[in-house]
């Protein structure tokens, strides 16, 4: 085990605490040992000991890599990078991820994308995965305002957009169509790298960051949208453990939410739309404009969504694969705090965060991404 590489230099940590408010694990069990800080100190006694897989896969498992605690932190502590370090210097935690995964996963859609490649015959497990959330009956239309005449844009539907809900990228085409956009097909992008990072998988995060670098330099650097807030952190690599050199960063600066032309959309209703209570979940990655943004375009048209505090969902990537109760609890106390009315929609805009909420929702409410709002064709 590389001792140095996740040595926490506690010198650094001024105890202020402002990580603790953010934690949503440290919100739901007020334990300090799992609190960004706790986790922080735990890691540097580890570094010193020679612990089991077992012990080291367990204290890694407990964070949801949500990096609120790494935004918020005033000595920039990359907790959640710490712990990524942690799991990729355990020469057992990589067959121990994939054992859970396989046994048990129906959610990690990023790493079931590799293991397609790594192992093969594993398609039926995508296959398994069961029905997913969406497709709502759309109750408004895009219509075409093109504002945006000869600029080049290239949509990254990420693994759920690839695999689970390719009618989410045709609507992204749809809304980037609509805005005048010159829309580039969209090429084989590798994994946006969130997952992987959070789990471990160094050096397949660096590879899958350096293919995507190299795919948009190849299509002439177009702009990049994405419909999914992970997809966003992901492949800005805010958490990555590399330097970024000038290019790296003009590439970042090139990847948008698709979510940030929300305010730009011009729309009409569609036949047959319904009285249907809408609540909009922010995720932990996404942005708090987007509800609000969403809200004022449906008032436009009649129509209004709920908005509500940020909460995590409780997913976290390889977090509900190790502490599945802990996971559910997060969910359930979620929907607690969005307050779905029987025959609720419960609106986001991110992938995870629709597999997690979709996966634990009252019966009769439906999950689903702002993009269902519209029908598909222009
Ligand atoms: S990444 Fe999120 S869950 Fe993990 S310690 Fe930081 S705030 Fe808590
Ligand atoms: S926010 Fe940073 S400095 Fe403050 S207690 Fe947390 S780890 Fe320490």
């Amino acid at each position: 085990m590389n001792k140095k590489s996740f040595v926490h230099d506690a010198t650094q940590c001024t105890l202020c605490g402002r990580c603790l408010e953010v934690c949503p694990l440290f919100k739901l069990t007020q334990h300090e040992e799992l609190s960004p800080r706790g986790k922080a100190f735990l890691l540097q006694k580890i570094s010193m000991l020679n612990i089991s897989a077992v012990e080291a896969s367990t204290l890694a498992g407990l964070c949801l890599g949500c990096a609120k605690c790494a935004t918020v932190c005033p000595q920039q502590i990359n907790l959640p990078l710490k712990i990524s370090r942690l799991k990729a210097a355990h020469p057992r935690w990589q067959d121990w991820i994939w054992s859970r995964m396989l046994l048990r996963s129906t959610l990690f859609l990023p790493l079931l994308r590799f293991s397609k490649d790594l192992l093969p015959g594993l398609h039926p497990i995508l296959e398994a995965i069961g029905p997913v959330p969406g497709n709502i009956s759309a109750p408004l239309k895009l219509k075409t305002s093109a504002t945006e005449q000869n600029r080049e844009a290239v949509v990254f539907p990420g693994c759920f957009g690839r695999f689970l809900r390719p009618d989410l990228e045709h609507k992204a085409r749809a809304v980037l169509s609509s805005l005048g956009f010159n829309l580039l097909p969209t090429p084989e992008w590798q994994c946006c790298g969130f997952a992987l990072l959070q789990a471990g998988f160094l050096d397949r995060e660096a590879s899958c960051r350096l293919t995507n670098f190299n795919i948009w330099e190849g299509l002439g650097r177009p702009r990049i949208y994405t419909f999914c807030a992970t997809c966003m952190q992901g492949l800005e690599g805010k958490l990555s453990p590399d330097v970024q050199t000038g290019s790296q960063k003009m590439f970042v600066r090139s990847i948008r939410s698709l979510s940030e032309l929300i305010p730009r959309l011009s729309l009409e209703s569609a036949a047959g739309s319904s009285e249907t209570q809408l609540i909009w979940h922010t995720p932990c990655h996404g942005s708090e404009k987007t509800g609000s943004a969403l809200k004022k375009l449906l008032n436009m048209h009649h129509m209004d969504v709920s908005l509500s505090s940020t909460q995590c969902c409780g997913l976290g990537g390889a977090f509900r694969l190790q502490n599945k109760k802990m996971s559910l609890d997060l969910a359930y106390q979620r929907w607690h705090n969005l307050h779905p009315s029987d025959d609720a929609h419960c609106l986001t805009e991110c992938s995870g965060c629709i597999l997690q909420l979709g996966s634990t929702r009252p019966i009769g409410v439906q999950v689903s991404h702002w993009l269902d709002l519209f029908e598909q064709a222009l």
